[in-house]
């Protein structure tokens, strides 16, 4: 038994805000953050984790994956989460759940789950190359992979509008003329060009960050449940 507990957690050195993915060093409450390597104290219960049978669904095949969670984690319908099968990760999302009493609830207790019906979300992250005068930012846009792209529309993002100059493709094809289409996963990186003045949103360079991955906008996709997508197949507590 050489397992590694892990807990979430504040870190005080890198994270005070929000929870990163602590090592438990000692029962008690000894941790380490995974982030900075910063070892501190914090309150840890010792919960007992389980191991639950997740069913995904990828369009036509499923296959049977597990999970690892406390016993006493509430599980929902409509949740999302991460499962790891050899060296694929994949994000799901559950659309049902079956007690072991065979009963079909919206939430169940984890240890009460006999299995877990999910299906793949496929998200992927396109890059999109943010010309603004003589300042060109890049961000991370986060769609469904199947969403299109079309050279020439416009696009919003994080309160502001950019037109799409052209669409790098991963294999190699720049498209450059308008109408042209690209599936989100067959992009390498989107060019564009901001309609929004610099000024507007406050500050030189119009109020938007660096590598931001942007949480609206895109339309296709799907609904997250802000927690769901954090949590580790290593449980927590
Ligand atoms: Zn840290």
């Amino acid at each position: 038994m050489s397992k590694v507990e892990i807990t979430e957690a504040e870190c005080p050195s890198c994270s005070p805000d929000e929870p990163t993915t602590h090592v438990i060093i000692k029962e008690g409450g000894l941790v380490k953050c995974e982030e900075c390597g910063y070892v501190h104290a914090v309150p840890v219960q010792k919960k007992k984790t389980i191991k639950l049978r997740v069913i995904v669904s990828r369009q036509q095949e499923s296959s049977v994956q597990e999970i690892e969670m406390d016993e006493d984690e509430v599980i929902h319908v409509g949740d999302e989460f991460v499962v790891e099968k050899d060296d694929e990760v994949s994000g799901v999302k559950v659309q049902s759940i079956e007690l072991k009493t065979k009963g079909r609830p919206e939430e169940a207790v984890a240890k009460d789950i006999d299995a877990i019906w999910a299906r793949t979300i496929d998200e992927v992250i396109v890059k999109i190359a943010v010309q603004k005068g003589a300042i060109t930012e890049s961000i991370n846009h986060k769609v469904s992979g199947d969403y299109e792209f079309t050279v020439g529309d416009t696009i919003k993002l994080q309160g502001y509008e950019a037109v799409i100059t052209s669409i790098k493709e991963r294999e190699g094809r720049h498209n450059k003329r308008a109408g042209q289409v690209s599936k989100a996963k067959d992009i390498k990186r989107i060019y564009s060009r901001s309609l929004t003045s610099a000024f507007r949103y406050g500050g030189r360079t119009g109020g938007f960050k660096k590598s931001k991955v942007t949480e609206k906008s895109g339309g296709s996709r799907p609904r997250t449940t802000g927690s769901g997508l954090r949590r580790k197949s290593g449980g927590r507590s």
